[in-house]
């Protein structure tokens, strides 16, 4: 098809904007237009005394009209260094709070907002975007872990993190327990004077099972250590974080929090001494720092998160009672429902049970032919790995698979993995479409 041809853009008159501007803004001046944003333009990262809704939240927290031309919509700073008035240092600890902008890995505007309304949404001081999820986990584990320390980690996690626990902590010299963090006494038994952190996540990926954030908080604070929790699967609707006391709140923003699909990040938040040290590390050193495009996409996606965190946790719940129903789906997962295991944390902890679900079938080949099925013929859900977007995705997990390569579990952790798990389990995140056009593609294989 051969498209029409635009209409003719017209021509702007640069110097006419600029006179328009400054009359009606009172402020442009073209001596200004190359001035460096100086650091006492910079917005605080957040007001710890949050009074407004999450709603309002999510949509104004970090922004302001830009300073420079009123924008209403957060500009796109896409730039790698800045033109400065400063004779300045070379170095990450020349950067004071008066400090301009000198270079994106050290400072950018768009990643700056996208921070800060991510602190307001985590109801923290501070945060430090990053390149990953993955790179958020591992900033938190390289900046607070030395050779010699010990941490204890949950024993079932995202695959990565657990890869990253299992194998690049300990040739570090960095002793690492795996617990059940569902198990209290187990927690309380793993901690050593060493200890100086507890990484937990929760939901976690990919069973469903809870952590008590308050109790295992409770436990880390009493033997000097922080607690990290890897809340992804809540997205920061789910749960207070802070408030239940956890030091270092970590997200993938690549799922519910930009919930497109269409950009990859992490952040992690928490008191404005903590993230300092970790964009000092982590940041600055290490490198890991998160692409302005992709902050300025996910703060985007941040701006509508609590409405879509309703609607995901809505069709969930339709779904996960639908399935529960299902002579073929032998259990279903989900924090919603009566029949979780951890039901009574559940309500006393989450806010927002999100539009995750876990749910067996029986044996593992019979799982492996369902998802073929699921690859042949579903129309509306995606098999694919990730979550949290608006797409809704559905993919396989192996018990046996997983224990080989990520988790390597025996005993009771095992077992406790096999009580959720079975032989294997259909991760499914519900994504927005509606629930009725899900279960009727859903129909065809189950
Ligand atoms: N944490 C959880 C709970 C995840 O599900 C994932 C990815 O699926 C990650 C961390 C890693 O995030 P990313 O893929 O953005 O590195």
């Amino acid at each position: 098809m051969i498209l029409p041809k635009p209409d003719r853009v017209p021509t702007l008159d640069f110097a006419a904007l600029q006179f328009l501007h400054a009359t009606l803004r009172g402020r442009w001046t073209l001596s200004a237009r190359n001035r460096p944003l100086q650091r006492s333009q910079r917005l605080p990262m957040t007001k710890l005394q949050n009074t407004r809704g999450p709603m309002t939240t999510a949509i104004h927290g970090g922004e302001a009209p830009d300073p420079t031309t009123g924008a209403s919509a957060p500009p796109l700073h896409m730039t790698s260094t800045y033109v400065t008035d400063q004779v300045a240092g070379f170095s990450a600890h020349d950067i004071g709070e008066e400090s301009g902008y000198l270079y994106t890995r050290w400072g950018n505007p768009t990643v700056d907002m996208f921070e800060r309304k991510m602190a307001a949404m985590e109801g923290t001081e501070a945060c430090l975007a990053t390149a990953s999820g993955m790179a958020a986990a591992s900033a938190i584990f390289l900046t607070f872990l030395s050779a010699g320390d010990h941490v204890v980690v949950s024993d079932v996690s995202y695959a990565g993190v657990a890869e990253l626990a299992r194998d690049t902590l300990p040739r570090l010299g960095i002793e690492v327990s795996l617990v059940d963090m569902s198990d209290l006494e187990a927690v309380a038994a793993a901690i050593r004077d060493t200890t100086k952190l507890v990484h937990c996540e929760t939901p976690v990926n990919p069973i469903m099972r809870l952590t008590d954030l308050a109790a295992v908080s409770r436990l880390a604070h009493d033997a000097g250590a922080l607690l990290s929790c890897d809340a992804t699967f809540a997205s920061p609707l789910g749960q207070d974080n802070a408030a239940l006391g956890v030091d270092l709140v970590m997200h993938s923003v690549t799922k519910y929090i930009g919930g497109h699909g269409d950009a990859v990040g992490g952040i992690v938040a928490g008191s404005a001494e903590l993230i300092a040290r970790l964009r000092l590390e982590a940041g600055i050193h290490h490198g890991g720092i998160l692409s302005p495009f992709n902050a300025w996409l996910i703060a985007r996606g941040a701006a509508t998160l609590p409405l879509r965190m309703r609607a995901h946790e809505a069709g969930a719940l339709e779904i996960a009672n639908w399935l529960e129903t299902r002579d073929s789906v032998t259990r279903v997962f989900h924090p919603g429902l009566a029949s979780h295991p951890q039901a009574d944390l559940a309500a006393r902890q989450m806010s927002n049970t999100s539009g995750m679900i876990s749910f067996q079938v029986g044996s593992a080949a019979h799982g492996q032919e369902l998802a073929q099925q699921m690859i042949d013929r579903l129309e509306i859900i995606h098999y694919a790995v990730s979550l949290g977007h608006h797409r809704s995705l559905i993919f396989w997990m192996e018990t046996e698979g997983l224990m080989e390569t990520s988790f390597r579990l025996n005993g009771p952790n095992l077992e406790s993995y096999r009580a959720f798990a079975g032989d294997g389990i259909f991760r499914l995140s519900v994504g927005l479409e509606d629930a009725e056009d899900l279960i009727a593609d859903l129909t065809k294989v189950l």
